[in-house]
């Protein structure tokens, strides 16, 4: 009997591994986005048409390929981002495994135009089924172009397992979504069948986050925000009553890029424990950020699964920073309406400084000396008047009794809190309708009120 192992061409290589980095139209996006965000582009617009079956195109103004690299792009286990194993300890890009490209021409039909910054003109080439069947220079924009057409044209069988346009639609939203809210830097534009859906201009993590998932979920968001040597955490959850009965809005990020990770979900799970309804979810993006050589990415082709070094203290971290956050934000949110209007005297507001109030002294002012029914006191000589405006002639008279009125009043609704002390003293100042200030036996006493109020409040 002859021997039977031969050598699978390497079409047919690449149309296997395809099966495992190219499920759906999805994971064509996936790849082509995370690879426009390691070119370092600013800008990527996406343009999708039938759910991706027709089309999925990503332009980007990245640093774009030259000739060669363009042609060698669609090698596969042919990457620009690492050289060697110990690399993949040390990644700061989205790919590393070399093989998406390839995976994607092995069953589509694909054209790409790059140039780079350096060159006149770029680079065009089209690719069919794992072979070139085009490549000639071309006037193009600095970047990269590839449009990526018919995808499973040539595996039947797969093309059959794809979903309605709706679901593969919604998958495809999802990777954009994945890819945008970990990028804010970055503008990014999705359209499908012409239709704009997203158009995200550079913006911070809570402004994507909002331009994604709507203007109503900025009130729902508590910030998180931690650092320890083992791992940064940082990002928003959701108010426990915002929680829904659906999944979904669940986001971790792990040195930049989506995971899933159930162990990790449990521990945030874990921190709402008690607050949320039964079987609600609530909704988290969590950016963290762990030492480089503390993660393996590289144990699953779409690198959605990875393993930690030492997860049982990252549950521990990430459950305290949680639920520090949720403490946050009950506390802050007894409602100090007071808190929010300080008062900032229009000085220093309009110059950015104050100005030192002039305080002159009357040596012969004497406290505890007993003033009844004198109401004038709180004219007392140490907080004179400023010098009268000339406007303030026409209120001369008037001012004095308005004053007293103004007094009385004022009296009568701080007193109480001095009862104690003051039994017979009456003499309380209201000094730049911020403090009160009032003599006791045992000596002076000045009240901010704001606090006094607050303080009240907190009592209640
Ligand atoms: P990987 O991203 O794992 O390196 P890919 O098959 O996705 O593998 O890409 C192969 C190579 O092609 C990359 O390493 C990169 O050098 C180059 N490349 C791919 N897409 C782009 C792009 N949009 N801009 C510039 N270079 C790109
Ligand atoms: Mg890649």
């Amino acid at each position: 009997m002859s021997d039977i192992i031969k050598l699978l061409p390497d079409h047919v290589a690449n149309q296997i591994a395809a099966g495992e980095v190219v499920q759906r139209p999805a994971s064509v996006v996936k790849e082509l986005l995370e690879n426009a965000v390691d070119a370092g582009a600013t800008q990527i617009h996406m343009i999708i048409k039938d759910a991706g079956k027709t089309l999925v195109q990503v332009i980007d103004n990245g640093k774009g390929m030259s000739m060669t690299d363009a042609r060698m792009a669609f090698e596969r286990h042919a990457t620009s981002k690492i050289a060697t194993a110990d690399d993949l300890f040390n990644l700061h890009t989205k790919g590393f495994r070399g093989e998406a490209l390839a995976s994607v021409a092995a069953i589509s039909q694909v054209s790409v135009k790059s140039k780079r910054e350096e060159d006149n003109l770029g680079t065009l080439l089209e690719i069919e089924g794992s072979k070139v069947t085009r490549q000639e220079p071309v006037v193009t924009s600095q970047g990269t172009m590839i449009s990526v057409r018919n995808l499973f044209y040539n595996v039947p069988a797969r093309r059959k397992f794809l979903k309605s346009d709706q679901v593969e639609l919604r998958n495809i939203t999802d990777e954009f979504h994945r890819v945008a809210m970990v990028h804010p830097e970055v503008a990014m534009s999705f359209t499908h069948n012409n239709t704009s859906l997203f158009n995200l201009i550079k913006s911070n993590y809570r402004q994507r986050i909002v331009a994604i998932m709507g203007a109503k979920t900025n009130e729902k968001l508590v910030p998180v925000e931690e650092e320890t040597d083992l791992m940064t955490v940082k990002g928003f959850i959701s108010k426990p009553e915002f929680a829904r009965k659906t999944r979904g809005l669940q986001y971790f990020f792990v040195n930049n890029r989506f995971i899933k990770h159930s162990y990790l979900n449990h521990a945030v799970l874990s921190a709402f424990e008690g607050l949320l309804k039964d079987k609600s979810n609530p909704a988290y993006f969590l950016y963290l950020t762990v030492p480089k050589d503390s993660l393996d990415i590289n144990i699953h082709p779409t690198k959605t699964e990875v393993k930690f070094d030492d997860e049982h203290s990252l549950y521990a971290i990430l459950r305290a920073s949680v639920k520090h956050a949720l403490g946050q934000f009950s506390v802050n949110s007894i409602d100090f309406q007071q808190e929010k209007q300080y008062e900032v005297p229009y000085d220093v507001a309009k110059n950015g400084h104050s100005q030192v109030p002039k305080i002159e002294v009357n040596s012969d002012f004497n406290p505890f000396q007993q003033e009844k029914s004198n109401k004038k006191t709180y004219q007392s000589p140490s907080f004179q008047k400023p010098p009268a405006q000339p406007w303030e002639a026409l209120y001369a008279g008037i001012e004095e009794t308005s004053q007293l009125i103004d007094e009385t009043d004022r009296e009568a609704s701080t007193s109480f809190m001095f009862q104690q002390h003051e039994v017979e003293q009456r003499n309380i100042f209201q000094l730049q309708r911020k403090f009160v200030i009032s003599t006791l036996k045992s000596g002076l006493l000045v009240v901010n009120q704001q606090r006094a109020h607050e303080r009240i409040l907190y009592e209640k």
